[in-house]
């Protein structure tokens, strides 16, 4: 009889993104090497590659998208109706929120400081900050007239409550709902479930229903995801193909700090309210969530990452279904120590580079802006620039100043959302507590 090894899914996606990064590199510089030496059709055949792979890693994201709306709506309103007592459910709730609390601070104050530290503002000379500039721009503007869209907090926190959820579904990945969008569209799963936990007598069909159209968004995922290391091959292939590493020396200050701060809140802070709070050990934690944190690298998205969380979390952590179901849908979108922190560097080291000193008032409004962007930005690639430049022009940053940074935004991106992904996670088993042991009295 042979024994058929299975490779595990996180160490398919990670050889993917290791393909992927090193052929789209290799073609990258194949392509300016063409340049130099007198074969400029090297870039088109590099660009055509491009164009083929890019369509591959699409179709896995769209798959996985698809799902996402269906899958945030059954998963939160039957977390929440499962835990049918709502002190329970207030008790994890304010957990959640403290715990979402802290780690967004944390994120944010590391990163501000070290950029206070660090100054990496200073590195870039004027030159090469005239030249990215001027390079993106056309980006650039998008972001400024989006940020020209932002609301006030008091509309911003009224449009959290859905006029219309259906409206709020249909808009919520690209960000054209009236509202709120996905927290729009969280509050209505939120509702429907404390709604359902009082009408026990026709609650039955209801949680049938949605326990069923949850697990037909897992289905789904489960399709996509046998695609996901070619996917995330084809989608890491065309980015660094496109973008190489020569936008890294100019801005090696930057991303160095950003690095640093995401490190240090990954493999410092984690771990140490993990330990404090449940027990585990931080190594084991990291590789029981590997998928998910591979997911959310090679997608950068928290909201696709999000059925790979809520499987890791059950058969991975053996975390209580409704409390993980819970916490994860709303820290998809609700909880993005990552994004966060990022906001908070990126506002600072702008200021440096256009030397505009920034007061300690100022800085604290950076550090609430920031964390408060954490919670209200959409968990799909790219969502946070917008609110970088609200956030920019409120403390007097030029907002088109944003372009310096787009050229290496994306590649960044993958690595705040392995944070925000993993913040999710981590919320979800500070929640759950410590580990029950088994049960020695069930003697056989
Ligand atoms: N891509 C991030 C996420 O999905 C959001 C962002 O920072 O742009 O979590």
């Amino acid at each position: 009889m042979t024994v058929r090894r299975t490779i595990p899914l996180h160490v398919k996606i990670l050889v993917g993104l290791l393909v992927g990064a090193t052929l789209g590199l290799s073609a990258n510089a194949f392509s300016l090497y063409g340049q130099d030496h007198g074969f400029p059709q090297a870039r088109s055949y590099v660009d055509l590659c491009a164009r083929i792979a890019d369509p591959i890693g699409q179709i896995f994201l769209r798959l996985v998208f698809m799902v996402v709306i269906p899958l945030v709506f059954s998963a939160l309103a039957l977390g929440v109706a499962g835990m049918k007592d709502w002190g329970r459910l207030g008790r994890v709730g304010l957990k959640t929120l403290m715990f979402t609390a802290i780690l967004s601070t944390s994120a944010v104050l590391i990163g501000v400081g070290l950029t206070n530290t660090l100054q990496p503002g200073r590195w870039l000379s004027v030159e090469k900050q005239k030249e990215l500039s001027a390079k993106y721009s056309d980006d650039a503007s998008q972001s400024v007239a989006k940020a020209k869209k932002a609301k006030t907090l008091d509309v911003i926190l009224l449009d959290i409550i859905p006029k219309n959820p259906f409206q709020e579904m249909v808009g919520a990945l690209d960000g054209t709902s009236p509202g709120g969008g996905m927290l729009s569209v969280m509050f209505f799963s939120l509702m429907f479930g404390l709604a359902l936990t009082r009408v026990p007598e026709n609650a039955d069909i209801l949680v049938g229903w949605l326990e069923g159209l949850q697990a037909v968004s897992m289905v789904i995922i489960g399709w996509a995801m046998r695609i996901a290391p070619l996917a995330v091959a084809c989608l890491v292939f065309s980015l660094t193909s496109r973008l190489g590493l020569s936008i890294l020396p100019p801005l090696l200050g930057f991303v160095g700090t950003v690095l640093l701060a995401l490190s240090l809140q990954m493999f410092v802070v984690y771990p140490a309210l993990l330990w404090w709070m449940t027990r585990r050990s931080p190594i084991q934690f990291f590789s029981q969530i590997s998928e998910a944190i591979w997911t959310a690298f090679g997608t950068s998205s928290s909201n696709a990452s999000l059925p790979t969380a809520l499987r890791v979390a059950r058969e991975e952590l053996l975390l209580p279904d409704e409390e993980a179901r819970f916490v994860l849908t709303i820290g998809a979108t609700g909880n993005q120590n990552g994004t966060a922190l990022y906001e908070g560097v990126v506002v600072l080291f702008l200021a440096q580079v256009f030397h505009v000193e920034l007061t300690v008032t100022q800085q604290i409004m950076v550090v609430l802006m920031s964390v408060l962007a954490g919670i209200g930005t959409a968990g799909v690639p790219g969502s946070s620039l917008p609110m970088i430049v609200v956030v920019m022009q409120s403390v007097g940053v030029p907002g088109a100043g944003i372009g310096i940074i787009l050229g290496i935004d994306r590649i960044l991106d993958m690595c705040r959302t392995v944070l925000n992904v993993t913040g999710d996670l981590t919320v979800a088993a500070c929640v759950a507590g410590r580990p029950k042991a088994p049960d020695s009295s069930a003697v056989g």
